[in-house]
């Protein structure tokens, strides 16, 4: 299925509204400039214009803020494969040479088809979750294995060195970007680097609306739900936080037409169910933010 040259990539009347992410406007439209742009120009363009893809990015933040859906959405908009995603603790591996391994298996693919077909190759996204992991070990003397340091040289060869793949897209995430490695962050290598912070009161708003979506489709949201205080309620709250925010409220909801205890079915019709206002409120005392409350609470 090889691309006809001169099409693009993109998938035509692909809208970002039915991406399902929140508050990420300008971030999501710098990632695609910057990381995927040149992947939408067919090869031979690229190649007469002398554009070279990026092939590493870092996206650094606090957890739950949707840096993997941006990574998935971005890929699926470009027609590219599901990417491969690698957890760094998941990596490390005490025996000897199974690290290297899981990265090899990692880019097979993409190796393979870069061998086959060249730069008419389809993009590979391979998101690194966690990549931290594998820093923190490189470089310690004694107590560390070095496994990181190997793991950091692999994908740095696949990156800018002799086994350079330019159908890969490698995406680094992080919450701690203070302990990435400073080699991987060079030119050529994790080089664009992008922040996804917690969202603000507009941005939860936003994921709010899309995580209640379904609910107001089927007539389950009540009228009384005010999306918008709902976001003033929520601050320091990431997306995934509110999408636990959601649950809960429907938890309060559906506790009413079961007993729990019997678990019995309370004689109700479940048609006439509703997530009422109140159900957030009340899930509001049971879900937390794990970020940034203490510093709210220290200033
Ligand atoms: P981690 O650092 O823990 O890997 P992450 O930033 O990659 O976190 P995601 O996996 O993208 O976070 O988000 C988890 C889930 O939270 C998403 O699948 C989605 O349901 C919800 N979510 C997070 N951020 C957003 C957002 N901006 N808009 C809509 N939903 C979001």
């Amino acid at each position: 299925n090889r691309r006809p040259a001169g099409k693009s990539l993109v998938q035509p009347g692909f809208k970002f509204e039915d991406m399902g992410i929140g508050g990420l406007d300008n971030e999501f439209s710098t990632i695609f400039r910057r990381a995927f742009m040149s992947r939408v120009f067919p090869p031979a363009e690229v190649e007469r214009l002398g554009i070279q893809h990026v092939r590493g990015m870092l996206l650094y933040g606090p957890p739950g803020t949707g840096k993997t859906l941006i990574a998935r959405q971005i890929g699926k908009m470009l027609n590219a494969r599901e990417p491969k995603v690698i957890n760094g603790p998941e990596v490390l591996n005490k025996y000897v040479g199974q690290s290297e391994e899981n990265i090899r298996k990692l880019f097979a693919d993409a190796e393979k088809e870069y061998k086959e077909k060249g730069d008419e190759s389809e993009l590979h996204i391979i998101i690194f979750d966690e990549l931290d992991a594998v820093c923190k070990q490189r470089g310690t003397s004694g107590g560390g294995t070095g496994v990181g340091d190997s793991v950091v040289n692999q994908l740095l060869s696949k990156l800018d060195g002799v086994d350079q793949l330019n159908n890969v897209l490698l995406i680094g995430m992080t919450n701690r970007m203070d302990m990435i490695d400073e080699a991987l962050l060079r030119a050529g290598r994790l080089e664009v680097h992008m922040e996804i912070s917690l969202p603000d009161e507009s941005g939860r708003a936003q994921i709010l609306k899309i995580h209640t979506k379904r609910m107001r489709e089927n007539n389950i949201l009540a009228r009384d739900v005010d999306v918008e205080e709902l976001a003033r309620l929520t601050k320091n709250f990431s997306g995934a936080e509110i999408n636990g925010l959601v649950k809960a409220a429907s938890s309060f909801a559906m506790s009413k037409y079961v007993t729990v205890g019997t678990m019995a079915a309370i004689e109700k019709d479940f048609a006439q169910i509703k997530v009422k206002q109140q159900d957030f409120i009340d899930a509001l005392e049971e879900v937390k933010p794990l970020f940034g409350v203490a510093e709210e609470e220290l200033g």
